[in-house]
């Protein structure tokens, strides 16, 4: 296992050490480095000359695509060790990590190498002047990578695919909690043979590292996955040195259950879309409605199902539900739940920390319904992040949108019909940047995805989420036969 940074294309091991848990047992699995600000500077400067002087932006496409078709190979040679190594340090169960996020990361590298070049092409648009334009894409720079702990290395290779096929040299900054798949990724990155410097991954405080890199006027952009909290804080570190950025933030996503809906699939899905990764999913859907035709028979379908969800270590292929990331991210999840049941909600299934001996050590809890929310409830509002989700009903489809449009939040939507057409309707009066239809949870390489309002600004993936860690040059040569006389003679010399 690598427990050291990753800088100018050496790990290097650092005095200051911390531990590491495995949230299924509560006890430490390993220590690893924690960068110093002496750190965050060598990182700063070495992408910094890796991009000023290096060869990574320089090389033709066709050259950085092979490096990194490396890279998608090195993380599938390594799928079996990662995924256990994801598991173990986030509790998220085996199947997910195997299944899920390992082969997601390594097809992200392959689709943007193979896909993506066409999109940097010069393009010759027709000006009304005897002139000719060419707009050119460019890397940014040097560009920041923050990611958080839920889906630690499918994010980091989303943004790492995209700026570094775009030529971009970068500084990856996974949370502190999580940092050990990223380490693994800085091994695969030094195999590919990728230049020293294009890719540095430092580990430490958020807050003290996160600040330090942010401010920093070498640095040209940055690209921020997390809560809405830390994400304004970091807005609040470019006043200084304006940067462009990339936020994907919180979420309070709604699903919306018709009546026609194929009841069995709807439940089945919904428990998905609420409960994989313990609901520690940005897009998790928290709040559902429920046409009133089929409310009751959904929520006791619902409920049911969600009581039978085996709870197990994230190492156990039958687990289906591991533990919370932290002792500290359940108090949060608790005191969500005690403050609805105190505004009046009505707590249907789970609430509770379980009572299996063999769990006691970890972080559990058990998957939670919670009913009788009014807007006005903080349950209703404020992303939780944890496995519990409220069941409201609606009554008309003005009603439906109108709840799921009641949010600060807009990162997604899942609608289940067997109307397509009207669900497409429906999808596009509702305001969340995904809405998915009788799906739930489909990231495709192909297509953009980021969120609306607080859920913040910028895309990953597809087209658009490459070319955002890209800047866009516009080269304009007059033609004019004796250039321009206006501004060659303006001062009538
Ligand atoms: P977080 O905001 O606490 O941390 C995110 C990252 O920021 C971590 O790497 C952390 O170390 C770093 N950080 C902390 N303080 C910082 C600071 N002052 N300056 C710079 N960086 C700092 O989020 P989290 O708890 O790791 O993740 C959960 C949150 O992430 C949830 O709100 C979730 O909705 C959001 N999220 C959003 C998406 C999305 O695509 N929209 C995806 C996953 C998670």
């Amino acid at each position: 296992m690598i427990t050291g940074l990753f800088i100018n294309g050496e790990f290097k091991d650092c005095k200051e050490k911390q531990n590491i848990i495995n949230p299924s047992t509560g006890k430490v699995m390993a220590q690893v480095s924690v960068a110093s600000l002496k750190d965050v500077d060598l990182a700063i400067a070495s992408a910094r000359l890796a991009f000023d002087k290096g060869e990574w932006p320089r090389l033709p496409f066709d050259e950085r695509k092979s490096f990194i078709l490396k890279i998608s190979q090195g993380i599938l040679d390594k799928a079996g060790e990662l995924a256990n190594l994801e598991t173990l340090n986030t509790g998220k169960p085996i199947k997910e990590s195997t299944f899920m996020d390992i082969p997601s990361s390594a097809k992200t590298f392959e689709h943007i190498a193979n896909n993506f070049q066409r999109h940097l092409f010069e393009e010759n648009p027709q000006v009304q002047a005897e002139a000719q334009c060419r707009l050119v894409r460019e890397p940014m720079g040097e560009v920041v990578l923050i990611v958080p702990w839920n889906y630690p290395l499918l994010i980091a290779s989303w943004k790492l695919a995209s700026a570094l096929a775009a030529g971009n040299t970068v500084i990856l900054k996974p949370s502190s909690l999580t940092p050990l798949t990223a380490f693994e990724l800085g091994s695969i990155v030094n195999e590919a043979g990728l230049p020293k410097g294009a890719v540095n991954i430092i580990n430490g405080s958020g807050p003290k590292l996160g600040e330090a890199l942010c401010v920093d006027k070498r640095v040209g952009m940055i690209s921020f996955t997390g809560s809405n909290e830390v994400g304004s804080q970091v807005i609040g570190y470019t006043s200084k040195y304006p940067k462009k950025m990339i936020m994907e933030l919180g979420g309070k996503s709604a699903s919306i259950v018709l009546k026609d809906a194929d009841l069995e699939v709807a439940v089945n899905s919904s428990l998905c879309s609420i409960f994989l990764n313990q609901g520690q999913m940005c897009t998790a859907m928290s709040r559902i409605f429920v046409q009133e035709e089929i409310y009751d028979k959904f929520l006791s379908d619902f409920s049911e199902k969600a009581k039978r969800i085996k709870l197990g270590r994230g190492s156990d292929y039958e687990t289906q539900m591991g533990p919370l990331i932290s002792d500290a991210q359940r108090k949060k999840v608790i005191a969500h739940i005690e403050k609805a049941k105190k505004e009046g909600a009505k707590l249907v299934c789970g609430g509770r920390i379980p009572d299996n001996p063999s769990l006691k050590n970890g972080f559990f809890f058990e998957p939670t319904v919670l009913t009788g929310i009014k807007l006005n409830m903080e349950i209703f509002k404020e992303e939780v992040f944890g496995p519990v989700v409220c069941i409201g009903k609606f009554s008309s489809l003005n009603e439906a949108v109108e709840l799921a449009n009641n949010s600060d939040f807009g990162l997604a939507a899942t609608i289940w019909t067997k109307d397509t057409t009207l669900a497409e309707d429906l999808a596009k009066r509702i305001n969340a940047g995904t809405v998915w239809v009788n799906t739930y949870g489909m990231f495709y390489n192909e297509t953009p995805y980021g969120g609306f309002k607080q859920s913040g600004f910028g895309k990953e993936l597809g087209k658009e989420g490459f070319l955002e860690y890209t800047r866009l040059k516009n080269i304009a040569v007059d033609n004019s036969k004796d250039s321009k006389p206006l501004i060659n003679y303006w001062y009538g010399f």
